[in-house]
Parts: C-alpha cells; sequence; structure tokens
C-alpha cells in the first residue's frame, strides 16, 4: 500500500487534512497511536539550514505528526543524528524550527549523541557490521519516519530506507563510509541496516523536495505530494517515480530489490490517493552518480582515471571553518593556512563534506567522460519527456 496525496502548502489549513488523508489506510493516528505510547519520530535533519533551503524534513510536517499522536495521549519524542561537525544539536533545532515545533506541539527533542544506543549485528556486505542504535529506537512504542524527497551525490535519491541511518549516533557514520566507500556497497548497508530496524511507518515530505547537488546543496523543488507507505521501499518507490528517476540506477533500491524486499515497481502497489507517476517533477536535475554506478567494478578499476566525481572547493565562499575536514574519514580534506585543500588520491568520493558545508562552498566536479555522459542521458530523457 502506498498513499500519495499532493499537498502544495506547509500551512496547517492544507498540511494538516493532507496528513489525515494520507493515514486513511492504517485508520489514521486514531488507530496507529493509543493513550500512554511513546512514539518516536525520526526527521531528516541533516544541515543546521532553514526550512527553506529543503535540506531537512520540514517542522510544519514534524509538528503536524507530532501534534496529532499528542492529542491521542502519547508521549512524543523527536531525534536525529546529524554530522556535528561544529556545532551542537541545539543549534540544529533552533536553525530547523524543529525547536519551535517541539514546543507548539507538547513533544520532546532527545540528543542522540548523548543518549545511550545498543549494538546490533547486521548483514554487512562485506560480512557482519556491528552497529550502534539509539535506545529510543527500543524505547519507543511505534517509530515513525519523517524523511524528505532529496537528491544525494552518493545515493541518488535520499528518502525513506536512508533515512534509518540516523539512528547510528555519532561518528560512526563517517567511518562506514570509509569502510564502504562504493556505492554498492554503502546501498547494501544501508538496505540491511532498514531490514534490521524497521519502522511502524514511513512518511515523505515531498511538498518541497530537493534536486540537484543534495542533499544540502541542492535546490527546493515544489515536488508537492506527500507519501505514506508501512514499509520504506514503496515510499522510496513513490518519490522515485516523482523524481524521475529509475531505482534500478539507485543502488539503495537495487539492493533492497536483490534481497527480495519490496515490491519491483508501482505496479505491484495498492495505491491510496494519487498515482506518484502523475506527480513526476519536469526538470528535476538528477546527480550524476548513477553513471558511475552503473560501471561494473572491473571495469571502474580500469577507467578510474577517466570516470570519476569528487569535491571541488568554490574559494569565494569559503568561510574556513574546518568542518569538512572534521568529517572526512578519509582525511582527504585539510584546512590549512591557505584554505582547504582536497587530496584526491584519498578521497573515497562520499561527499560528507558536502553534506556538512555550511555556506555551499564545495561544488561536486566529474570527469568529462562523465559531463559528455551526462548531456547525453539529459537530451536522451528530454526526447523520452521525462525530467533532465
Ligand atoms: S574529501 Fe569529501 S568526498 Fe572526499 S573522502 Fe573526504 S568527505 Fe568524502
Ligand atoms: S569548504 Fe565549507 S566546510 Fe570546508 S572550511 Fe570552507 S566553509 Fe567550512
Amino acid at each position: 500500500m502506498l498513499a500519495c496525496v499532493p499537498c502544495a502548502s506547509y500551512e496547517a489549513a492544507e498540511l494538516t487534512p493532507a496528513v489525515e488523508r494520507l493515514l486513511e489506510p492504517w485508520g489514521g493516528f486514531a488507530a496507529l497511536v493509543r493513550p500512554g505510547m511513546t512514539v518516536f519520530l525520526k526527521p531528516n535533519m541533516l544541515s543546521a539550514k532553514s526550512p527553506a533551503a529543503a535540506a531537512t524534513t520540514h517542522p510544519a510536517v514534524v509538528e503536524v505528526v507530532a501534534a496529532a499522536c499528542r492529542a491521542r495521549g502519547a508521549r512524543v519524542v523527536i531525534g536525529d543524528s546529524p554530522p556535528l561537525t561544529m556545532k551542537r544539536v541545539e543549534d540544529f533545532w533552533e536553525a530547523t524550527g524543529y525547536r519551535a515545533a517541539a514546543d507548539r506541539a507538547g513533544a520532546e527533542l532527545v540528543a542522540l549523541e548523548r543518549e545511550p544506543a545498543r549494538e546490533i549485528t547486521v548483514t554487512g556486505p562485506r560480512g557482519p557490521l556491528a552497529l550502534r542504535i539509539t535506545d529510543w529506537y527500543w524505547r519507543a512504542d511505534l517509530v515513525i519516519n519523517l524523511c524528505k524527497l532529496k537528491t544525494h551525490n552518493l545515493t541518488v535519491l535520499t528518502g525513506a530506507v536512508k533515512n534509518h541511518f540516523g539512528l547510528v549516533p555519532g561518528l560512526q557514520k563517517a567511518q562506514l563510509h570509509l569502510r564502504l566507500p562504493r556505492a554498492t556497497e554503502f546501498g547494501a548497508l544501508l538496505a540491511d541496516l532498514a531490514a534490521a530496524v524497521p519502522m511502524g511507518l514511513h512518511v515523505m515530505d515531498g511538498i518541497v523536495g530537493m534536486d540537484g547537488n543534495g542533499p544540502a546543496g541542492g535546490r527546493p523543488v515544489p515536488t508537492g505530494v506527500l507519501l505514506a507507505a508501512r514499509d520504506p521501499v514503496t515510499v522510496d518507490l513513490g518519490a522515485s517515480a516523482v523524481a524521475g528517476i529509475e531505482p534500478a540506477d539507485q543502488p539503495i533500491l537495487r539492493q533492497c530489490r536483490a534481497r527480495g524486499w519490496g515490491p519491483a515497481s508501482l505496479d505491484e502497489v495498492v495505491r491510496h490517493g494519487d498515482d506518484p507517476r502523475r506527480w513526476r517533477f519536469a526538470g528535476f536535475q538528477v546527480p550524476a552518480v548513477p553513471l558511475l554506478y552503473r560501471v561494473p567494478e572491473p571495469l571502474f578499476n580500469v577507467l578510474r582515471r577517466f570516470i570519476w566525481a569528487r569535491p571541488a572547493l568554490v574559494p569565494a565562499r569559503c568561510i574556513r571553518c574546518g568542518a569538512c575536514a572534521r568529517v572526512c574519514a578519509a582525511r582527504a580534506a585539510e584546512l590549512g593556512r591557505d584554505g582547504v585543500r582536497f587530496r584526491y588520491g584519498r578521497c573515497i568520493s562520499c561527499f560528507c563534506c558536502l553534506e556538512v558545508c555550511p555556506v555551499e562552498a564545495i561544488a561536486m566536479r566529474s570527469s568529462p567522460l562523465i559531463q559528455v555522459a551526462l548531456y547525453l542521458r539529459a537530451w536522451k530523457r528530454k526526447l523520452q519527456g521525462r525530467s533532465v
């Protein structure tokens, strides 16, 4: 079951009934939430940026869901684990509007880095991996994934499956990028993690999504929908249709498919509300990653000099805060006297530095071969009447 409800605004007058309609297939909040329950809301709080940047789940969505759960007598706890390179988590709460939203809804915000965590073992692409998961995942009676429709320079789209990664508090996330540098392996880890810690409901904020240089520095785009499902793969399939990106071009969804998890396409899904394919956003800009990802590994290793995408500094914007150097587990970004320097021999193209840069001073640069392929792909998609 996939629910897709059009919604063009974060104003309560439009958003509140849209969220209620979205949850109708599961009996609404009345069926999902009972008095005395603890509900843990897991938004995407990637950056300490204003909601207008579309880098985070909009606080209005968080507030509507939190208030509805509170109205049914639940304790509501909101938490995520953003990359804390320079700022405190409290700064994220202020900038994203989550502090005000939580106060209005009567919910609590928790700093997952300061809370207990439990270790679990997930099936990793190179063998079992021990991961620490926030204790709130187990302490809650219901966990609701409040994810965002956005592009991602490593995983193409970031949505419901990837939002589970924020259940892992602290710097372990950056270390995992280093251990599993290729998008295929990282996608496998995210699929295994989401399967190991399932959430009760997945709601995607696609009212204003992000395309281009996501997940932190892309362009806000009015994609105009809310999506919901009981399983995250179904929600991400809906988001793929809105973005006009084939699931086969996304490492996470390919890995989910390889595990037999989720529907293969929207044709296998029972729909409530609109068909997300009707809401395909013309002009949605897709990162270059799918082109890299489609190259088989042995060929990729041979052609490495000619097919690459990597971070590049925009010197005029850099404020020399050092966040990129702090987050880089590969020690490929260095802040010296003359500013930031990237050591491409070490870089694993994880793009964590792009995610944390507060002023969008890091761009993604790709090789001439990739640029030619991008140009050809844009023409092909135009001829097919799809987004670029
Ligand atoms: S420089 Fe940026 S993209 Fe390269 S490894 Fe470091 S964080 Fe990842
Ligand atoms: S590139 Fe961005 S994150 Fe790195 S030092 Fe400059 S402003 Fe800070």
